[in-house]
């Protein structure tokens, strides 16, 4: 791995590769080196969160492996960022629009999510405590192979969003647009679909080869 190329239409976002030689991860922030060959960590990592936390519009950074201790998330536009691996406790997001963003193997606890708009996000593998989604747009979010207990996706349109192989214990879909929402090999329990369409989801193999067959539309 050298240099990454995300491509999006007329946006391109290049990560540029860690400084220390032999390293194949990307810089962190605005440093030249990713969060383990920091020369001064103590006086980096700050910097990096305050970068976060000041700009309203972020694209094409590299947050990965952070502790998010203490942030607001308020009416920022997020596109193209890393936030891989990263510890997210009692983080509040509010009219957030995320698109093309990595949460992937992150840590969400006391986590919300209100108002906000995710646009082909992924939070594969990660694990949820005790988190909610709320009056939210996840529009072909994947939720992959997550762990959750305790979340809740309340009046939330979840359109194509996957949580295939993910296990779900304690969770809330209600009055949620489930339309080709796969649950293809998941575990659930003490999962409520209340006042949701739950019938347009995906539970088996079986019914996700109907649906490529016979795309459904959306409207
Ligand atoms: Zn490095």
């Amino acid at each position: 791995m050298t240099t990454a190329i995300f491509d999006y239409l007329e946006m391109m976002v290049v990560f540029s590769p860690c400084a220390h030689q032999g390293c194949d991860r990307y810089a962190l922030g605005r440093t030249q080196f990713c969060l383990r060959h920091q020369p001064d960590f103590n006086t980096a990592i700050p910097e990096v969160l305050q970068h976060l936390q000041s700009q309203q519009n972020l694209v094409g950074w590299n947050f990965s492996e952070l502790t998010f201790s203490d942030l607001v998330f308020s009416e920022k536009y997020v596109a193209s960022c890393l936030f891989s691996h990263g510890v997210f406790p009692s983080i509040g997001f509010r009219k957030c629009r995320f698109e093309n963003c990595f949460f992937d193997f992150s840590l969400f606890s006391d986590c919300s999510w209100h108002e906000c708009v995710l646009h082909n996000c992924t939070f594969a593998g990660s694990e949820f405590s005790s988190s909610r989604f709320e009056e939210s747009t996840l529009f072909q979010v994947s939720f992959n192979g997550i762990t959750a207990r305790n979340i809740n996706f309340s009046s939330s349109d979840l359109f194509r969003s996957l949580f295939i192989g993910s296990s779900l214990h304690g969770a809330l879909f209600e009055d949620c647009n489930l339309k080709r929402v796969n649950f293809c090999r998941s575990e659930r329990q003490n999962v409520q679909f209340k006042w949701s369409n739950e019938m347009e989801a995906i539970f088996s193999e079986d019914q996700s080869s109907r649906q490529r067959i016979y795309p459904l539309e959306r409207f």
